[in-house]
């Protein structure tokens, strides 16, 4: 077991104002999908972070008011005392096991369109909200003194709940910073002009918060330290801000103002990359400091807070890809964090308005639904398991199957074990996507009833004659030469296939060359990742969609402009809202997605990003078209019909899809696996 006591000081209790943090783990506030829409999900969710060791676990942006609804995004709300029962049932949850429970209070202001609850938005001027042909309401005077009193019930109704730590939220766009903007602003009364105007409703919130319930409760403040862009709040202006108001609040949490480069993904933005913009937040205030910046590695934790930048390590993603991370770096237990990858994918599912998932933790999201603990799996029936495919799914079912106690064996044709996980990271930028296939790994090599064979291609004879009690096929999928995809339902007529490639053309090291058009169907990373790979080895890359965007699904993942600036400076053509119709070797032909119309550009290789089809053969070979069994039955007991699919090969998806898959199949094997419960509200 390594020694961590180098790390101790990560474990030093920290004092904020009138509370106490256990130890330097902040899990700071971030959006769930949960919200106020699945109070039960979202309790044990947080309660799982507490219970792993984060001394603060905070809630996602909790709104004061009517006026500031994010419909159809679930958000937290405090809007009256119905709220309360849902938020103090996390307070508790947090507290029970040792933990501070921090609150955002937030006001959208023009940035919400309020369709659910139908009220006004409210700006500091009328304005166009983030995406809906609709304006705010320019708030009055009187308009302001309600908002504060808005937010001062807020603050003592957290407070009733039991929240420790209490937030006021100058930015990100929403309300309090649309003050702080001198662009936006333009007000003529005291809370416009010059800055401290600007920053006099911050000013107040921060002093009513604190009258309000600063005895009991640590007040907290969520600040871009770099400002809001130099039209709005220059960096030198948010340095006078903070150098302003730097005593009032017990906590500065400090972000940026480029929300893609805060929370930027691994493609882009490395770990701990906020720290010169941030550092001089804590020499300036004298007041604790707590920042994010995805980080994994204690060591890049240490050097912050031994270099004065933080006093409090700030998480979201990390603390959502291993809730159990404080506790296994205490125990010395570092080969069993799992880190995060970087892949944004959780909030996408946020930002989809969907319950939060992650690609590396598959029981995110599941702790109430599913009843999973992140470290814990019941103990399994006995038996031998085959898993052939050790790709994310294969690889997480063998890894929870050998923790269940079953004799595995995971059986791989390739000679490298991990799938699509270990192609797709030699891709520009997924190089950390790695850490799917390496965690698994490791743990698996720690347990000798599990054993991987790699250069052993099974055939449905192997299998049978192999004689396991279970078997579960993880063969993953192909992607398809044919065209189809979203937008072509059968395959495209005239394709010359002799220069035709795929993604897994890519992944073999088959690379196209000269003039390559990329025709990106699929809307996410990867066509816009083959043509930054291409292009950077030399070819002529034309990157077709037919969406409006490059990797136009990545602006879930908060890096679709990135992704398009990246392609732009590679000097790749971008041409969008077109599909590919034909391809004759040397020309190929696209269609405009609206009127039809073609044209014919030069392209010497096509390379088609489309669609996937499950490798299923073997399945097949095994099992037919189906028997009597429903699927939930076949594998509760052990025999030559225990046979089922994980993974792409049942459902070509995403990789964090494939991991879920392989490990509910291995929660449940011996088993009759139940629906998950539902989180709803019942009249
Ligand atoms: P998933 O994402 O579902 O885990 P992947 O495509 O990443 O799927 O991995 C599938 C793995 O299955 C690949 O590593 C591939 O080599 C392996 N595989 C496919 N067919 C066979 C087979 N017949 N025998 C053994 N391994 C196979
Ligand atoms: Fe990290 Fe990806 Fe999990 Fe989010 S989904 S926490 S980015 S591994």
């Amino acid at each position: 077991m390594p020694d961590v006591t180098r790390y101790a000081p990560l474990f030093e209790s920290v004092k904020i104002g009138p509370v106490t943090a256990p130890n330097r783990f902040y899990q700071v506030p971030h959006c769930t999908g949960m919200g106020h829409a699945l109070p039960q999900t979202l309790v044990a969710m947080r309660a799982m972070k507490a219970e792993g060791g984060w001394g603060v676990v905070c809630t996602e942006y909790c709104s004061i008011h009517p006026s500031s609804d994010d419909h159809p995004y679930p958000f937290a709300s405090l809007w009256d005392d119905g709220d309360l029962g849902n938020l103090a049932a996390m307070a508790d949850a947090v507290h029970a096991h040792g933990a501070l429970a921090g609150i955002e209070l937030w006001h959208g202001g023009s940035y919400v369109a309020n369709y659910a609850t139908r009220a006004p938005s409210l700006g500091v001027r009328s304005m166009p909200g983030r995406s809906d042909p609709i304006q705010s309401q320019r708030m009055d005077r009187r308009d302001i003194r309600e908002l504060r009193r808005w937010h001062l019930e807020a603050a003592l109704r957290a407070r009733k709940a039991g929240f420790d730590i209490i937030y006021v939220y100058p930015s990100h766009g929403y309300l309090v910073s649309e003050f702080l903007s001198r662009s936006l602003n333009g007000r003529t009364d005291e809370y416009g002009g010059s800055l401290e105007n600007r920053m006099r409703l911050m000013r107040e919130l921060l002093d009513d918060t604190r009258s309000a319930v600063g005895d009991r409760c640590a007040v907290a403040v969520r600040f871009a330290a770099n400002g809001h862009g130099d039209e709005h709040l220059s960096a030198t202006e948010a340095h006078d801000v903070v150098a302003a108001l730097g005593h009032m609040p017990d906590l500065w949490d400090v972000v940026l103002a480029d929300y893609d480069e805060e929370m930027g993904s691994s493609r882009f933005v490395r770990e701990g990359a906020l720290e010169d913009r941030v550092a001089y937040v804590r020499k300036l205030t004298g007041k604790p400091v707590v920042c994010v910046g995805r980080f994994t590695s204690p060591d890049s934790m240490l050097g912050q807070v031994k270099r004065g930048v933080l006093d409090l390590i700030g998480a979201a993603r990390p603390s959502i890809a291993d809730p159990f991370l404080p506790s296994k770096l205490r125990e010395g237990r570092l080969e069993d964090i799992r880190e995060c990858i970087g892949c944004n994918f959780c909030y996408a599912h946020d930002f989809r308005g969907s319950a939060l998932r992650c690609t590396q933790n598959p029981t995110m999201g599941e702790e109430w639904r599913s009843g999973w603990h992140p470290e814990q799996v019941p103990a399994g029936t006995g038996g031998s398991v085959l898993i052939v495919g050790a790709g994310p799914a294969g690889l997480e079912a063998a890894h929870i199957l050998g923790k269940r106690g079953y004799d595995v064996t995971l059986a791989d044709a390739a000679g490298e074990v991990g799938g699509r996980v270990s192609h797709e990271s030699r891709l520009p930028g997924l190089a950390e996507w790695a850490r799917v296939r390496d965690y698994r790994v490791g743990q698996i090599q720690r347990l000798p009833n599990v054993a991987l064979y790699l250069g052993s291609r099974m055939s449905a004879p192997d299998v049978r004659a192999f004689g396991a009690d279970y078997v579960l096929i993880a063969t993953g999928a192909h992607w398809r030469r044919d065209g189809i995809g979203r937008w072509h339902a059968g395959p495209i007529a005239a394709l010359d296939a002799a220069a035709v490639y795929t993604p897994d053309d890519v992944f073999a090291g088959r690379l196209p060359d000269g003039d390559v058009l990329i025709f990106d169907d699929d809307h996410y990373y990867l066509g816009p990742t083959i043509a930054i790979k291409l292009a950077s080895a030399g070819a002529r890359v034309r990157y077709v969609t037919t969406e409006g965007r490059a990797g136009a699904w990545s602006q879930y993942t908060q890096e679709q402009e990135r992704t398009q600036r990246a392609l732009i400076e590679l000097g790749v053509d971008i041409e969008v809202n077109v599909a590919l119709s034909a391809f004759e070797g040397s020309l190929a032909t696209l269609s405009c997605i609206f009127t039809g119309r073609t044209r014919s550009v030069a392209a010497s290789a096509v390379v088609l990003v489309t669609s996937r089809e499950a490798d299923e053969a073997l399945y097949r070979a095994l099992v037919g078209e189906g028997d009597d069994d429903l699927p939930a039955e076949v594998m509760a007991r052990p025999g030559p019909d225990a046979v089922a699919r994980i993974g792409d090969c049942l459902q070509p998806a995403l990789i964090a899809t494939a991991v879920y898959s392989g490990h509910r199949a291995a929660r449940e094997l011996g088993s009759i696996g139940k629906n998950p419960r539902r989180d709803r509200v019942l009249i």
